[in-house]
């Protein structure tokens, strides 16, 4: 296997990883170890180049610093990106060469699933290195979509209850795009509590399923964000609120659990001056990292992680909160809390770190 350094000013490391034989073309960001060694799932696209892949890990990896902070876990930021088709592309030998890329850290990254993986795939991965989690085992751990979800679903209630005076669900209307791992199971959580869904994804059989189990309303990919609802909740790729959108929005929640929404942080500003609550990506979709720290660290309930994932709420009240007190956007409060706790607050009530 080949190892490059990349250098990105701010990252600890960014490495290149390729192995011809096992078809394995991967970037591992490691943008913080400071609170613990770094933290962060991998993600298998299509990237149409390097530039693309490399910009793509390197904001997911700060994404997490900030996520594993405010989540009060002892873990610093990373994210791998590996470079092809999941659905034609993945193959055992190319998840164990990936394994190989992680071990080969010694433990300043771990790994766990994202966007094109699946919770199998790190059983391969996690034959080749000991620094994977979220890794199905019985009864333990394994795949976090359902704390993500069970966060998003929690930050909903806490933004419902600042828009509309009421954390209820019921009656209202919610649009959810992406109904993958953690949008499938957000539909859910949200149909059980009475809320009329709307639903949109690219791929039609999990668009024609919601309609049948949930008596959902599709919604085209290309309205998704126009959407006259009370929250929309994008949990499909990142970029979601972007130039081209910004202005279309009517809703006047967004929660939902993809990574990114913003294209830049001037769109954080656009929602605030629009009056639109943004439930910060980072903050609302950490309940699944908090589930993989909780497996990492040997620690893991499912009561324990499903309390830590309800908290989420609670959370994400105080930064919406300190946003209406400050007048501030309240992705920069999140940000501000981030940097804050990063420069000196220790954190309390962690799981311990595993002893490998
Ligand atoms: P997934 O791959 O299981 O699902 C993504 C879904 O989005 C798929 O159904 C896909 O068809 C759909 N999609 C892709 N492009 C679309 C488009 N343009 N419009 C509508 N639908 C589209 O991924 P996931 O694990 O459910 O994660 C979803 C998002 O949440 C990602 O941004 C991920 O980074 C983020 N996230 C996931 C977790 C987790 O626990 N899985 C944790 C934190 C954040």
């Amino acid at each position: 296997m080949k190892q490059k350094a990349i250098q990105v000013p701010g990252f600890e490391s960014v490495t290149h990883f390729s192995d011809k034989a096992r078809n394995l073309n991967a970037i591992i960001a490691i943008h913080s170890t400071k609170r613990g060694p770094s933290l962060g799932g991998c993600r298998m696209h299509a990237y149409p180049n390097m530039e693309e892949a490399l910009l793509d890990a390197t904001r997911l990896a700060q994404g997490m610093t900030y996520k594993n902070v405010l989540a009060d876990l002892p873990h610093g930021g990373g994210k791998a990106v590996i470079i092809g088709d999941p659905k034609t592309e993945k193959t055992p030998d190319l998840l164990r060469a990936f394994g190989d890329a992680v071990e080969s850290l010694q433990g300043d990254y771990i790994t766990g699933e994202d966007v094109g993986m699946k919770a199998a795939d790190l059983l391969l991965i996690a034959e080749r290195t000991k620094f994977a989690t979220g890794v199905p085992k019985k009864g333990v751990g394994g795949d976090p979509s359902p704390f993500t979800a069970l966060g998003v679903y929690n930050g909903m209630r806490a933004a419902a209850e600042v828009s509309f005076g009421n954390k209820d669900l019921s009656g209202l209307q919610i649009a959810v795009s992406g109904l993958g791992n953690v949008g499938y199971e957000l539909c859910r959580l949200v149909h059980a509590a009475s809320a009329h869904l709307f639903v949109s994804d690219i791929d039609t059989e999990k668009v024609e399923r919601a309609k049948t189990e949930f008596g959902a309303t599709p919604i085209a990919p290309s309205m998704f964000m126009a959407a006259e609802v009370d929250i929309l909740a994008p949990c499909a790729l990142g970029g979601a609120v972007n130039p081209q959108t910004v202005d279309r929005i009517t809703a006047p929640i967004i929660a939902g659990s993809a990574n990114n929404q913003l294209s830049d942080p001037s769109m954080g500003v656009r929602l605030h001056k629009k009056g639109i609550l943004y439930a910060p990506d980072y903050v609302i979709n950490s309940g699944g990292v908090i589930s993989v720290a909780y497996e990492f660290a040997g620690t893991w309930t499912r009561d324990e992680v499903s309390a830590k994932a309800e908290i989420i709420g609670a959370r994400l009240g105080e930064i919406f909160r300190q946003a209406k007190l400050l007048g501030a956007p309240t992705s920069e409060i999140a940000d501000r809390m981030a940097e804050s706790l990063l420069n000196g607050v220790v954190p309390t009530g962690v799981p311990s770190i595993a002893a490998e």
